[in-house]
């Protein structure tokens, strides 16, 4: 079996490396860096960008506890030149990997140039072309990922992006940011924190799919310097602001006005929906026989753990053993000081929903490595829980913590095999922890 994979982030590569496990004969052709948006202009350098954005906060924490003597200077080029030192050694580690697996990497373009009937499979198979050189395919997994979407304001194409951060000389003065998602927040609390005047443009509510409570103590407690205006319109962007329907706003345009996913190489291959995004089924597979798609540019979740799901299972079923992917509770996080971490469900609107009538339990962080020090000022976080006392289901759990991002994807597996709240009556947590998870089920299990 040929397996020809199109693009090296999160879901070609593990797509790759599930397939040549299989024993599939692999090609995974990428036209920049292995790797993808996740480790050179997302998730890495959002993470990077991050522990800078802690340690600064901590040094002007500590000069006041009388910890250290001064606050720390940052020098953003030696920064973001760190940075890209470190996702190069990544690449690197990644590259090996893929390779050991038994999967060849072919740098370069990829282009879909025709398919052809009476592969070995007797399915349709096709053959990809890279400068010059052909590859034919049993079966092809699409994971060409997404891009900036750049919204129809006149003037919006001058504007930067998450792609430019790496960029940047030095911090901005005056920082505008369209749009109200993960993104949008995350470097918002970063060049805040780092010295940007920063004002976040929503088009319409911020955070909107996240617990009020929670996104109200980030607003206040993670985001103090950061003016969010909702419910305004961005009518011009030129080189020296934007024109709103709240008058001009000077400075920096930096745009996180959602993804686009990269589905050009295949639009006259396979169904394509609205948002661009090929269509697939949940074994991944396209309309087309030979062809599965993964990751961002399938337009669902929008996340490394998710692309890298779909890429697994984009290739057990291109191998030909059948794998479903689950969509129906899923943890995620927002960084900023500290990790903002919730659960999403598509199958249940009872998570995390508004109405239902759950019990609604909350409390502050707890004293712990990462939050000892913010007890002084209070900051240490807060983790809020709903359940179904009838049934002993948990039905939502957003959390504030620097250990929120480890314990959430946890809980979310438990709920997921159908554990209740009395099953964690006998839950022994590590201690000192900053999981106020496990506290609010200690309740539940008592007293729900
Ligand atoms: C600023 C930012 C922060 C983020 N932070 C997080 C986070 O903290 N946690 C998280 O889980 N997710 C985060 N994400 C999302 C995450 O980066 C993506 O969901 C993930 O990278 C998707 O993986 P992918 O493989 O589908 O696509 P990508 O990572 O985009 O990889 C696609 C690859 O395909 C290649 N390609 C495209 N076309 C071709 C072609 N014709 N030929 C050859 N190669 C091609 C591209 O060069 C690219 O390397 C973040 C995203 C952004 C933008």
């Amino acid at each position: 079996m040929k397996i020809v994979i199109i693009g090296g982030g999160p879901a070609g590569r593990t797509s790759a490396m599930e397939a040549a496990q299989l024993e599939a004969e692999v090609t995974l052709i990428e036209k920049k860096h292995i790797g993808g948006t996740c480790l050179h202009e997302g998730c890495m350098v959002v993470c990077g960008l991050n522990d800078v954005v802690r340690f600064h906060e901590d040094s002007k924490r500590f000069k006041e506890m009388g910890i250290t003597s001064g606050e720390s200077q940052i020098d953003y080029s030696k920064v973001t030149q760190g940075i890209k030192e470190v996702t190069g050694k990544i690449e690197h580690v990644l590259k090996y990997e893929t390779r050991e697996s038994g999967a060849e990497i072919v740098q370069g373009e990829a282009k879909i140039i025709g398919r052809e009937v009476g592969s070995e499979e007797g399915d349709i198979g096709g053959i990809v072309e890279v400068d010059g050189v052909d590859y034919s395919y049993d079966k092809l997994i699409i994971a060409t990922g997404s891009r900036p979407s750049i919204p129809p304001i006149p003037g919006a194409e001058t504007a930067l992006t998450y792609k430019d951060v790496l960029d940047f000389i030095e911090v901005p003065e005056t920082l505008n940011i369209i749009g109200s998602g993960v993104i949008a927040t995350e470097f918002a609390g970063i060049f805040s924190s780092l010295g940007s005047k920063v004002k976040v443009l929503c088009r319409n509510q911020f955070l909107s799919n996240i617990d009020p409570e929670i996104k109200n103590y980030a607003l206040k407690n993670l985001l103090e310097g950061v003016e969010v205006i909702e419910n305004v319109q961005v009518d011009e962007i030129t080189d020296n602001g934007a024109s709103t329907s709240n008058g001009p706003m000077d400075g920096v345009v930096f745009l996180a006005t959602g993804m686009t996913p990269n589905s050009e190489i295949a639009s006259k291959l396979v169904e394509i929906g609205p948002k661009r995004e090929i269509i697939v089924n949940n074994h991944m597979k396209t309309s087309a026989p030979s062809i599965y798609s993964a990751g961002d540019v399938v337009g669902t979740v929008g996340n490394t753990p998710v692309a890298r799901m779909e890429g697994m299972v984009a290739a057990r079923n291109a191998c030909g053993i059948s794998a479903t992917m689950d969509y129906s509770l899923i943890a995620q996080s927002i960084t900023l000081y500290y990790p903002i971490s919730f659960l999403v469900s598509q199958k249940s609107s009872k998570i995390n929903s508004k109405e239902h009538e759950d019990l609604k339990v909350r409390i502050r962080g707890s004293g712990g490595p990462g939050s000892f020090w913010n007890v002084l000022d209070g900051s240490t976080g807060f983790t809020k829980m709903s359940a179904d006392l009838e049934t002993g289901n948990i039905t939502g759990a957003s959390s504030i913590s620097p250990s929120s991002r480890t314990s959430m994807p946890y809980l979310a597996k438990m709920i997921k095999d159908g554990y209740k709240t009395s099953d964690f009556e006998d839950f022994i947590e590590t201690h000192p922890s900053t999981d106020a998870i496990y506290k609010l089920l200690h309740f539940l299990a008592k007293y729900g």
